[in-house]
């Protein structure tokens, strides 16, 4: 199938979803990344379709908080991998919609797992980043805390100016917490509810992140997915729209632009 080929029915049942809401989620993961020449991923960032690394971890082993204590060069160097594929790639035509509709509704979050940074940088402004940003940097003993633009020049790993110990970036490893932050904020806004929750390019394997559609439908809201594949949600939402991120949102704020 072309996913760049729009099944005109589904636009326009979509798009008057899109009209009529006054709040809404947005759920994004690596799918829509993707259109920026990030490869979709497996796990934190996972650039990774093998399950074993070349130093013969399984990546949830490399990409582990016990890794980054026990030996953080073999786990800084797979960060440093994820973070190299963002490097030179920017925000695409899908942040900047969903950016945009931040100014259409009473209420608008973005809830994404991607620790790109893509829909701050576009310009979103209530966006939960619950797997973090791997351009936030901390000191894993003292209060440093650093933002890079990217990691180019860097020692990897790297070392705190302060204190000297291991420096790591605040994206959440394989057997770690979720950020306390990021789920209050998630908690809170879940309570308000939300007219549309709209899911874009996540295989939605975390239950958090398949949650907040689930309950919306059964709350009888909107519920809308856009990816080109399968997904844990596909039989949730009412409305799938089966493209890719960039092509779907673009149509879609083409069509609320006209009616408007
Ligand atoms: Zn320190």
């Amino acid at each position: 199938m072309n996913h760049d080929s729009i099944d005109p029915a589904v636009l326009d049942r979509v798009s008057q979803v899109f009209a009529r809401a006054r709040s809404v989620l947005f759920i994004t993961g690596a799918g829509i990344s993707a259109d920026s020449g990030l490869p979709t991923y497996r796990g934190i960032g996972g650039l990774y379709e093998d399950a074993t690394t070349e130093d013969g971890f399984a990546i949830e082993e490399a990409l582990s908080g016990d890794m980054l204590r026990e030996r953080p060069e073999v786990c800084w160097k797979y960060i440093h991998q994820i973070e190299r594929a963002c490097r030179g790639a920017t925000w695409n035509r899908a942040h900047e919609v969903l950016a945009m509709l931040e100014g259409r509704y009473e209420r608008t979050w973005v809830l994404t797992q991607n620790v790109d940074a893509f829909h701050r940088r576009a310009g979103s402004k209530n966006v939960i980043e619950i797997h973090g940003d791997v351009h936030r940097l901390t000191c894993t003993r003292c209060q440093f805390r650093d933002r890079v633009e990217d990691y180019a020049g860097m020692s990897i790993p790297p070392c705190c100016p302060d204190c000297g110990a291991i420096v790591r970036p605040e994206v959440v490893l394989f057997g770690e917490m979720l950020p306390g932050a990021a789920v209050a904020a998630l908690e809170r806004e879940l309570g308000r509810g939300f007219d549309l929750v709209v899911s874009i390019g996540t295989t939605s394997v975390f239950p958090y992140i398949a949650a907040p559609v689930v309950l919306a439908r059964r709350a009888g809201r909107d519920t809308v997915e856009i990816n080109p594949g399968t997904t844990g949600v596909s039989h949730v939402v009412a409305h799938r729209m089966r493209n890719r991120a960039a092509v779907a949102l673009d149509a879609i704020w083409q069509r609320l632009e006209t009616a408007s």
